[in-house]
């Protein structure tokens, strides 16, 4: 099926909503296995919101519009497709129930324009809303299909899981079964060299690779008829990902790569402190973000100034006039610092140089040194993030530590 978004809306073309509706859909077809072929975004007027549903059926089979099946004047979505798809708006009783219902209990009048919303294509498949009063549609003509959701996010989402997603998947016939592999440590560049021959090999399962925020994610789908089938080859392909570069990939199922590090120290009963400077505190903030984590998670020292390094953590003055904050050696000192200040079996420190200001040529913005220390085993790392602002590095760096934490777990198991 090749469908077309088509988001309806004056205030979209004025650039005073932003269009999340055409994001959100285009994500939830792709799951569904349909290919979007276009997105127009038009405004509240009959005459060119035809002329996109004429072109949009010239080769594709389905239109998905949001916006304009309110109740005022210039809600027209659904007088337009009813009458591109030769059909005629009735009154649908049980729409009209439920609308007189909805105001009946908040308890507020009706204007009569609000019945304009019980007014609909005699031949379609009605959508209830839950969350407003405009019912959404599918409506079919000769192969051709029409589905007409609400403009407001949270009414448009539940109708489209609810009532559209499962209209489509009845007519798509298969199931599409995907994962969502995530990886830390490999640029998007090196990463499609290394599965290249499987990216232009691909039939079914299908391979998608997406950068974002510093992590590469690669797409992993499968649609068969049969959802076991779908499902093992889903499973074969991510096999052989983890034999090209397993080292990288922290999870199968999309999740943060700070959730998987949080759950893997919760397991194996890792107490944990960390000492961060450039960071500033978002290690900290990551990491806690697992349920669960006071089990295991101890303190977190932020310790911007020398003097709070020395202060807190015991880090010798000596130290850092002779290889300066950031370093190595520095890196190094704060994990033993928060080590013995905590009695935890693993800490992590990091600190760097995060911008814009304070580079220099030996020790450019972005450069970062991390130490991390597990179970007596010292680790000290740096990175050179780029240059994307304050912000990018600073997350990158917590990116960093705890794909750390994950190795050092990992060898200390082999
Ligand atoms: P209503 O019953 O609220 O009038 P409607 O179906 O007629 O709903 P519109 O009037 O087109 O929808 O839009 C209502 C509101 O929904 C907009 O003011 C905007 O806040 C939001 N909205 C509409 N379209 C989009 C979109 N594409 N992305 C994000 N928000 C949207
Ligand atoms: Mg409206």
């Amino acid at each position: 099926m090749k469908a077309v978004i088509v988001t309806v809306g004056t205030e979209l073309l004025f650039g005073q909503t932003v269009d999340t509706n055409a994001v959100y859909l285009s994500q939830q077809l792709q799951l569904l296995g349909i290919d979007v072929m276009y997105r127009h975004t038009v405004g509240d007027n009959p005459g060119r919101i035809r002329r996109i549903l004429d072109l949009s059926y010239e080769d594709c089979d389905l239109v998905i519009t949001t916006g304009g099946l309110g109740p005022t004047q210039d809600d027209i979505t659904k007088e337009i497709v009813t009458e591109a798809l030769g059909d005629a708006l009735a009154v649908h009783d049980e729409t009209e129930q439920a609308i007189r219902g909805f105001f009946a209990k908040a308890k507020r009048p009706m204007t009569e324009n609000n019945l304009r919303q019980a007014m609909l294509p005699t031949r379609a498949d009605v959508f209830a809303n839950r969350h407003g009063t405009a019912p959404g549609f599918a409506l079919e003509t000769d192969g051709r299909i029409a589905i007409c959701l609400p403009g407001p996010p949270r009414e448009m989402k539940p109708m489209f899981e609810e009532c559209a997603a499962p209209y489509l998947r009845a007519r798509c016939g298969g199931t599409i079964h995907y994962r969502m592999v995530r990886t830390f440590g490999i640029g998007e560049s090196a990463l499609e060299a290394a599965i290249s021959d499987l990216i232009s090999a691909q039939t079914d399962p299908t391979l998608a690779t997406y950068a974002k925020d510093g992590e590469c994610s690669i797409r992993v789908a499968s649609k068969r008829a049969d959802e076991a089938e779908a499902r093992q080859a889903v499973c074969s392909m991510l096999e052989t990902l983890h034999g090209r570069i397993g080292e990288y990939i922290f999870s199968d199922d999309n999740e943060e790569l700070a959730a998987v590090v949080g759950k893997r120290l919760i397991e194996r009963n890792i107490s944990v402190s960390c000492a961060e400077s450039c960071t500033g505190g978002m290690f900290a903030q990551s990491l806690t973000g697992t349920p669960g984590i006071s089990a295991v998670f101890d303190r977190g020292f932020v310790t911007y100034s020398n003097a709070a390094k020395a202060e807190e953590l015991g880090v010798s003055p000596a130290v850092i006039e002779e290889h300066g904050a950031v370093s190595r050696e520095t890196a190094l000192a704060m994990a033993r610092g928060a080590l013995s200040a905590s009695g935890s079996r693993l800490a992590i420190s990091a600190t760097g140089i995060a911008g814009p200001g304070g580079g220099t040529e030996e020790k450019p913005v972005g450069l970062v040194y991390m130490a991390c220390i597990f179970d007596g085993k010292e680790m000290c790392e740096s990175i050179r993030a780029r240059n994307n602002g304050r912000s990018w590095i600073r997350s990158y760096a917590v990116l960093h530590m705890l794909s750390m934490i994950l190795r050092a777990i990992e060898d200390a198991d082999s």
